[in-house]
């Protein structure tokens, strides 16, 4: 239902403290990696701009969202020193177009680097969410990384050596090293799931009332998340 509330009906969309947060650190990483500013200064940025940045309030429970969120991310910039020495940027939040499998792809690369001592191309995704969620659904969550290889691979002639996942409020990796055999799952994934949502006519609600109510982008524009709103169900 989101999906379609979202991409074809094109409703306003609604932000969440989660989204607002991971924009923010984000943006402080951007901005780093293009220069704008160094090392030492990321910490200082993250707390001043941190209440603009982040505006809706996290959920009230698992209890004290708020402020371990606040607490991983300021760890995380007090000790950034980049990504290694022999790491040379290719690009930095590079938007992308491609054609896969005859559809219509976009994109947005977090970053790209190339690693000195092999020449090996190194794709990062910062993520926000939770070490759990992302191992759970380890396979699904790395297709997204594939799909940056395939920008790669037309942006730079080359396919990507490594596929990363930057766990910053973990300060800590997750490493793929780059598979062909699932590369090409992952754009036979797309293809498939291209043509699903095309011939789509009943669009399942989530069975997330936590999802619904706390995390929907599209929740004020649906009947059901709008319900559970208005009730206060909670899960
Ligand atoms: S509020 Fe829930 S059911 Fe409605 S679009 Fe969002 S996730 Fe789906």
């Amino acid at each position: 239902m989101a999906f379609k509330l979202q991409y074809i009906d094109h409703v306003p969309q609604e932000q969440n403290a989660y989204a607002e947060y991971g924009s923010h650190c984000h943006s402080l990483l951007e901005r780093w990696a293009k220069g704008e500013l160094l090392s030492f200064e990321l910490a200082d940025r993250y707390e001043a701009e941190y209440d603009e940045a982040v505006r809706h309030y996290f959920p009230p429970f698992p209890r004290g969202l708020a402020g371990k969120y606040f607490e991983e991310g300021k760890q995380y910039f007090l000790s950034f020193d980049g990504f290694g020495e022999d790491m040379e940027i290719l690009s930095v939040e590079e938007r992308f177009e491609l054609d896969i499998r005859g559809n219509p792809f976009v994109g947005i690369a977090d970053l790209v680097l190339r690693d000195r001592r092999d020449g090996g191309i190194i794709v990062i995704d910062h993520k926000s969410k939770s070490m759990q969620s992302m191992k759970k659904e380890l396979f699904a969550n790395t297709r997204q990384l594939y799909t940056y290889a395939a920008y790669v691979k037309e942006r730079f002639g080359e396919y990507p050596s490594m596929l990363r996942f930057n766990m910053f409020r973990y300060g800590t990796f997750i490493d793929e090293p780059f598979s062909m055999d699932r590369y090409d799952e992952t754009m036979d994934w797309i293809d498939q799931t291209i043509r699903a949502i095309k011939e789509e006519k009943d669009w399942l609600v989530s069975s997330s009332g936590y999802f619904c109510r706390f995390i929907c982008s599209t929740r004020l524009h649906c009947p059901v998340g709008e319900e559970i709103i208005h009730s206060g169900i909670k899960e």
